[in-house]
């Protein structure tokens, strides 16, 4: 049986309806994030995996510290979807579709 999509691929999840903080796995992930992002909350410095003296690799994390810049939409939205879409911040991956926030905004009409 075929299984019901509530996604209406509308894309309005990504045209600056919601709030996507950054964490620092994201960044690490898919560094083009940082460019595309604004510091906040007095960050002292971009997250990042370090090397210490003896070698031993560690990931630098100043708490959730950046935060998308949506205006007026997510700069990797296209017309066929999500440009980043393998590897997209954790915010957009647990983001349901037909959950209540979706819903939300789903029928709006939003500039693409
Ligand atoms: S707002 Fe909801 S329906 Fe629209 S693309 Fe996002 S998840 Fe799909
Ligand atoms: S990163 Fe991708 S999924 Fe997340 S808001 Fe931007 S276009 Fe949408």
């Amino acid at each position: 049986m075929k299984q019901h999509d509530p996604c209406k691929r509308c894309g309005n999840c990504c045209r600056g309806q919601f709030i996507i903080d950054l964490e620092c796995l994201d960044i690490i992930r898919e560094p083009r994030l940082l460019e595309q992002s604004k510091p906040f909350k007095g960050v002292k410095g971009p997250c990042g995996l370090f090397e210490d003296e003896d070698g031993t690799i560690y990931v630098a994390h100043d708490g959730n510290c950046h935060r998308l810049d949506q205006e007026p939409h997510c700069p990797f939205l296209t017309d066929d979807g999500c440009f980043i879409y393998a590897t997209r911040p954790y915010a957009c991956l647990t983001f349901v579709p037909g959950c209540e926030k979706c819903l939300e905004v789903s029928d709006l009409d939003l500039e693409s």
